[in-house]
């Protein structure tokens, strides 16, 4: 008889097995509909062997419903699947659903129905169809999709079909998208860029596991440099894969790859419409989708004939996933370059001092870009010392600051001010009776958004409308504003100079593709004067009339110090530095701080990152920190408090007591409510050598806990809140 064992996408069962009924034909990686109790499960077939459970008497065997019209999930896949699974004590299935991630996909091929307008106007026109018929001028899409993006009910959508303002058209829902062209606009590539593209072309032609360390300052051609292993892999017909930390980044990388490659590359995330998603992840499976550019998620999804990895800016945190299953897509994505054969090329100009760690170890090779492309020259960098340069009060700009944005309006270049912190003041205060605005689900104030008249928690979404009066003590005019975010220094910046255009750049006000389209163009254009924006803009962005970076609060990112406070600072910094003078104009950086003393600033002003690296190089080993110890969390939480707390003491009782391995906590989380849970953490700092996962399964598996908390292992956690 045929049986299969299936890894049931349920993460709460254990591996099932069934009967394959003689009209099916199942091999390892099928995905499958089973049944289970009276409901049906999805499942992958998988090798029995590599998937202990128990074994069920033929005789009791069900058999599977259907074989769903999809490629199986291809072998070196599945080895990823299990790997991540047990480096991050992660469920098996909470991972495999990562590659499932379009249930749409999953139900084969077709066609669906979209609309569109027509031309033909109303009879009669109400306000909601005026709006409609303007915010659907060249769309297509299901109702549902259409709704959304106009904002009105779908019903006022039907209306207008049935009266032919909108018509029906039938697509073939997976249909292939245009060829890329690796010889469409083939750059000159300077001889060090050269160097560079060859030992990735040479690479990409080998078929073999390479992992790449690219370290090129900022605007050394990186992008270039890697689009030749693209043209490589799409010349031997092979897919790639580039990540990039956020979407804000995708904008401007799909117009650099289409004046490249001719198309734009297959755009995963996830934020898009449904059918979009559907289409690119069976061209995913089929092969069709020769380059996917996404977000972590693209990490998981089943490339058929996968060639190179790229992964850029990869030194940033946002690779980092903190809930869920709690992986980082940097080191899987070099996972998945091992178990597919490929080379991974990790691309920064401020590596994480793992990466650099794991080159000089020679595990990966260092490829090298130390000076910028053409006639750009490194940005001069300067340090502004707070203590002497007092901006005037209530402000936060000091004279030196001021000095230069006015150079650069008269000139008529651009400046950019760093500051990472959204919104127009974090605390709000009532002068009268001293009450604070904190948030009811989390341990947090709540920032105040002017621009949206909101205060809203940056960690669980609550807003109320800003209030005009103390809700404590009732008086009227007497909330303050306390500290500054982005909003409040563009109120600055408007104050001073009234007739510059100012433009506050934050996910807040990039929230969609469109806006980030907007502001590029508006950028590259010169419509734009001051550019005041948190993280989202210290990276990826090239203005050539971008000549003055103003950091305003150097010292922000050191505060309430975890392991990587200082090398974050540092990278963030450095980014945001690389903004100015990348073209031919020459670029200058003005870094504000109370602490111009600080190793960090030191090194950033004196140019000197190897000096930075090797302190903190020296820092680490010292601690036992990553990369020469390693560190894992666990979180434990719930809605009722004396649940957490008891259910962390008794994960504290039971710590394993080994020499390898020291085990701090529990104690209660920094953030010690989120989202209306209480928190609880415990930290563990591990030798290289111990069994660490292992260790924390057989400490964790046997214990039992009250139906409401829940427990989250954080494998080389980034965030210690
Ligand atoms: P990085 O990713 O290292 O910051 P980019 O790849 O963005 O650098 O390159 C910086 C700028 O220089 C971009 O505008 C890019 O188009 C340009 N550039 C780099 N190398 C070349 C080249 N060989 N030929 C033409 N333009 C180049
Ligand atoms: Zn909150």
């Amino acid at each position: 008889m045929n049986r299969v064992r299936l890894l049931v996408l349920n993460a709460a069962l254990g591996p099932l097995d069934y009967r394959v009924p003689d009209d099916l034909h199942v091999e390892p990686g099928s995905v499958v509909v089973a049944p289970l109790g009276p409901r049906q499960v999805l499942g992958i077939a998988w090798e029995s062997e590599r998937l202990p459970g128990t074994e069920v008497p033929d005789a009791r065997l069900r058999p599977i419903l259907d074989v769903l019209p999809v490629p199986p999930l291809p072998a070196p896949l599945r080895r990823l699947i299990e790997w991540t699974a047990d480096y991050y004590c992660a469920a098996m299935a909470s991972v495999a659903r990562m590659s499932l991630s379009s249930s749409a996909a999953l139900r084969g091929g077709g066609t669906i129905t979209e609309y569109r307008l027509t031309g033909v106007m109303p009879s009669r026109l109400t306000p909601q169809r005026d709006a409609a018929i303007s915010a659907l001028d060249g769309e297509q899409g299901t109702i549902r999709e259409l709704a959304d993006l106009a904002g009105v009910s779908e019903a006022v959508l039907r209306g207008l079909v049935n009266t032919g303002v909108m018509e029906p058209v039938v697509v073939d829902i997976d249909r292939a998208y245009p060829p890329a062209d690796p010889d469409h606009a083939v750059p000159t590539l300077s001889d060090l860029q050269t160097g560079a593209a060859d030992r990735f072309v040479d690479a990409v032609k080998a078929r073999k596991f390479a992992p790449f360390l690219l370290d090129g300052v900022t605007g050394s051609g990186k992008t270039e440099t890697y689009f030749e292993a693209v043209a490589e892999a799409l010349r031997m017909g092979r897919q790639v894969l580039v990540l990039l930390p956020e979407i804000a980044l995708t904008e401007n990388f799909l117009k650099r790859f289409e004046s490249r490659f001719g198309v734009p590359p297959v755009v995963w995330h996830s934020s898009q419409k449904q059918s979009e998603r559907r289409r690119a992840w069976r061209q995913v499976a089929e092969g069709g989708a020769q380059v996917v550019v996404g977000a972590r998620s693209a990490l998981f999804l089943p490339y058929a004939n996968l060639g190179l990895i790229i992964v850029d800016e990869a030194h940033e945190v946002s690779f980092k996933q903190d809930d869920g299953v709690r992986y980082n897509a940097r080191d899987v994505a070099v996972m998945r370059g091992r178990f597919e054969q490929i080379p991974v090329v990790l691309a920064s100009a401020t590596p994480a001092l793992e990466s650099l760690q794991m080159a000089e170890a020679g595990i990966y090779e260092k490829v090298d870009l130390p000076s910028r492309f053409g006639e750009a020259s490194l940005p001069e960098i300067a340090v502004v010392d707070l203590r002497e340069q007092v901006p005037p009060r209530g402000r936060w700009l000091a004279p030196p600051l001021v000095a230069g944005i006015e150079e650069r309006l008269e000139r008529g270049e651009q400046s950019l001010l760093f500051l990472n912190r959204r919104g127009y003041a974090p605390l709000t205060l009532c002068r009268n009776c001293g009450f604070r605005f904190q948030c009811p689900n989390c341990s947090a104030w709540l920032v105040e958004h002017r621009l949206s008249k909101r205060l809203a928690c940056h960690h669980c979404g609550h807003e109320v409308p800003s209030p005009s009066q103390c809700p404590e003590c009732g008086e009227a005019d007497c909330l303050t504003a306390c500290g500054p975010g982005v909003e409040r220094i563009a109120d600055e910046v408007a104050q001073i100079f009234p007739d510059a255009r100012t433009a506050v750049v934050t996910s807040d006000t990039l929230s969609n593709p469109e806006k980030i389209a907007a502001f590029v163009d508006a950028a590259e254009s010169g419509a734009i004067d001051v550019i005041v924006g948190t993280q989202l803009v210290t990276k990826g962005y090239h203005f050539p009339e971008l000549t003055l970076v103003g950091v305003v609060d150097a010292d922000l990112g050191l505060e309430g110090g975890d392991l990587r406070a200082a090398e974050r600072s540092y990278q963030q910094i450095a980014q945001v530095a690389g903004r100015a003078g990348r073209a031919s104009k020459p670029g200058e950086v003005l870094i504000q701080t109370r602490h111009p003393d600080a190793a960090v600033i030191a090194a950033l002003a004196a140019g000197d990152r190897d000096a930075f690296y090797a302190a903190e190089t020296d820092a680490r080993r010292h601690a036992g920190a990553p990369p020469f110890g390693r560190w894992a969390a666990i979180i434990v939480s719930s809605e009722d408090e004396a649940e957490a707390r008891e259910a962390a003491q008794n994960i504290g009782r039971a710590a394993p007591r080994l020499d390898d391995l020291a085990v701090f906590g529990p104690a209660p989380a920094p953030l010690s409510l989120l989202r209306g849970r209480y928190r609880y953490r415990l930290l563990i700092n591990a030798r290289r050598s111990a069994a660490l996962q292992q260790t924390i399964r057989e400490w964790l598996d046997p214990m039992e806990f009250a139906p409401g908390v829940r427990i989250g292992v954080d494998i080389d956690p980034y965030s210690f809140v």
